[in-house]
């Protein structure tokens, strides 16, 4: 399919540009709500990473969908370069989107909030773009124990079809508290539903797009009309 490039959408705090891929039905003023497809938030998860770029790959090959989507292969280029979870500024991104729940305080230093939420360029460029385009769906990846954790409605085709691909099981649940996160600001507050791909950390990443190919399959074929 055609994926037109955005360059530079975003800059991190150390001048790292970001950039966005969508497909060519991406247009904030069509009424067929996008999926949003997020890697590298946390920089020390290359799993997540290679993911994203591996997609996007196989996007490059793969029909046309009617369907609107867009895809950020890494949201955290500072804390990616550094291997660090935290972003240039050492906030935890996934701690600092505008949530209701958003809260100052942190259990460890590597999920520092930040010193207010959307404090941090990269969250506040994906939140403009998310109330631009209402996604209908966000998926974004990361590594830690292998699991697929859906934040929305009861059997999500899109989650059971990563599950299926993965043998990963689905979880409602990742287990500790994460006030200021995606899950929170897109499910919470917004009703629209998260999957977060939990990759095992540190597995070969070349065995990461293989586990996944036939979910993301499904997924495209379901986009087949708006
Ligand atoms: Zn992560």
């Amino acid at each position: 399919m055609k994926i037109l490039k955005v360059s530079d959408w975003a800059m991190s705090p150390k001048s790292n540009s970001i950039d966005l891929y969508h497909n060519s039905q991406f247009d904030p003023e069509s009424p067929c709500r996008p999926v949003l497809f997020i890697g590298g938030t946390h920089g020390d998860e290359p799993e997540g990473v290679r993911l994203a770029e591996e997609l996007l790959s196989w996007c490059e090959q793969a029909p046309e969908t009617s369907q609107p989507w867009a895809l950020i292969p890494c949201l955290n280029p500072d804390g990616y370069e550094a291997g660090t979870r935290t972003n240039g500024n050492g906030v935890d991104l996934n701690r600092n989107y505008p949530a209701e729940n958003w809260s100052p305080e942190a259990s460890k230093q590597r999920y520092f909030p930040g010193p207010g939420p959307a404090s941090e360029p990269e969250i506040r460029a994906l939140t403009d773009l998310a109330e631009k385009v209402s996604p209908r769906l966000f998926i974004h990846f990361h590594a830690w124990q292998p699991m697929v954790v859906v934040s929305g409605p009861e059997n999500l085709p899109e989650a059971q079809a990563l599950a299926d691909s993965s043998g990963y099981e689905i979880k409602h649940d990742i287990g500790y508290p994460t006030s200021g996160s995606l899950s929170q600001y897109g499910w919470k507050d917004r009703n629209i539903p998260v999957i977060c791909i939990e990759e095992q950390e540190k597995i070969d990443l070349e065995t990461v797009w293989p586990r996944f190919r036939s979910g993301f399959e499904k997924i495209f074929d379901m986009m087949g009309t708006c």
